[in-house]
């Protein structure tokens, strides 16, 4: 832990009458009291995500009175996020995400000063920014990024709350505290890309994230106030339908390859390969050697008339519910966990366009299609989503 989280009372000035009325409920707590609050006042926070799990946290991290916030995000606001992700509205979608935030968290708390990173969490920022905070926060839902931020920890010796979700559960650990294990110790290697569906595929209860990312808040109070049993060498697990929370020992791995004994990851520079490797696929969301479409080229496929070329099947590998609650008129419904039934049904002229939500499960499809449909497979970027923003009559909205 940094000294800052430690310093003598004094050496912090008094806090003023505004800040005395805000914290009111803070101050009275023994465990946390004037000298707590400088605590939070004094400590530095970046939260890396500022989607599902990141803005519940920023949320309560503002609130509390943590002095100086870091939010790092490339993204924008888009109306599917707020679901979710509590701290934006409806008027602020298309703007940058770290931008909104920062605008409403300094609406609730004008005492802090917020950092914003307009930008991935990359391994040519991951030093430097791992370095300027106290603590961190993962909040992303890329394994790429889960990884990258672990090794960064770990090697710098600074600890992170991490949480992963999924539809209605999740876990929850502070890793690469001293002495503690890291998310390799749990995970040694990232899972393959196919099997790792995005949170916009997999689908998540909005209350799941929030959960988690209020819990992440919690932990890093818990370790700037120095208070509690922080969860460094223990595992939350969390199923949210059933309602039952475990709490298993998580040891740290002798043979972990980044904190164990012999580690073989020893520089950021060597986990480069982690990044690249998957986000290829999560964030452009198909492999470099598929055919893609954008929407811009649908004009040319006559879809603006209302026809489409006669040899070209469009095909919807969504699940039943999201095709029945809206789809391209003329697509055929070819669920993914029955796509690979396809080929025996297409013939020799034909071609096909697949489409997904947002794109990225075609990629899925054209893992299991892509030899048997040489050549002929073609797949809609952005997916449903970036059609509907074009207008079933081609107009943009
Ligand atoms: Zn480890």
């Amino acid at each position: 832990m940094s000294s800052s989280f430690h310093q003598s009372p004094n050496a912090a000035s008094a806090l003023g009458v505004e800040e005395q009325l805000r914290y009111a409920r803070h101050l009275i707590l023994p465990e946390i009291g004037l000298d707590g609050q400088r605590k939070l006042r004094q400590a530095s926070v970046l939260v890396i995500g500022a989607g599902g799990l990141g803005t519940p946290a920023l949320l309560y991290l503002a609130a509390a009175g943590v002095g100086r916030l870091g939010i790092i995000d490339p993204d924008r606001v888009e109306l599917s996020n707020l679901q979710r992700q509590v701290l934006y509205d409806t008027a602020g979608c298309g703007a940058a995400k770290v931008e909104h935030a920062r605008d409403r968290l300094l609406a609730l708390n004008p005492h802090l000063q917020i950092d914003v990173y307009p930008e991935a969490f990359t391994l040519a920022n991951a030093a430097r920014l791992v370095e300027a905070y106290d603590l961190l926060i993962e909040g992303s839902d890329r394994f790429a990024t889960k990884y990258l931020v672990n090794d960064a920890c770990a090697l710098a010796g600074k600890p992170y709350v991490g949480a992963s979700i999924r539809a209605f559960s999740g876990m929850l650990s502070v890793y690469a505290a001293p002495g503690g294990p890291c998310y390799r110790c749990l995970f040694p290697e990232p899972p393959g890309p196919e099997t790792v569906p995005s949170c916009a595929q997999a689908g998540v209860l909005g209350t799941v994230p929030g959960l988690f990312g209020t819990l992440q808040a919690h932990e890093a109070l818990k370790l700037i106030l120095g208070i509690g049993e922080p969860l460094i060498g223990t595992l939350l697990t969390v199923d949210l339908l059933a309602m039952r929370f475990q709490k298993p020992r998580l040891p740290r791995d002798p043979d972990c390859p980044v904190c164990g004994e012999a580690p073989t990851i020893r520089a950021l520079a060597e986990t480069e390969w982690v990044c690249a490797d998957t986000s290829e696929l999560q964030t452009d969301g198909r492999p470099a050697t598929v055919r893609t479409m954008s929407t811009d080229g649908l004009p040319w496929l006559g879809l603006e008339a209302g026809r489409r070329r006669p040899a070209l099947r469009w095909i919807d590998v969504r699940t039943e519910a999201e095709f029945a609650a809206g789809h391209i008129p003329g697509a055929e419904h070819v669920p993914l966990d029955r796509i690979e039934s396809l080929p025996a049904r297409v013939g020799p002229d034909e071609e096909l366009l697949l489409y997904c939500q947002r794109g990225e499960r075609t990629v899925r499809a054209y893992r299991l299609l892509g030899e048997r449909l040489k050549g002929r497979l073609s797949l809609l970027e952005g997916g449903y989503e970036a059609w509907l923003r074009v207008g079933p009559a081609g107009n943009r909205r």
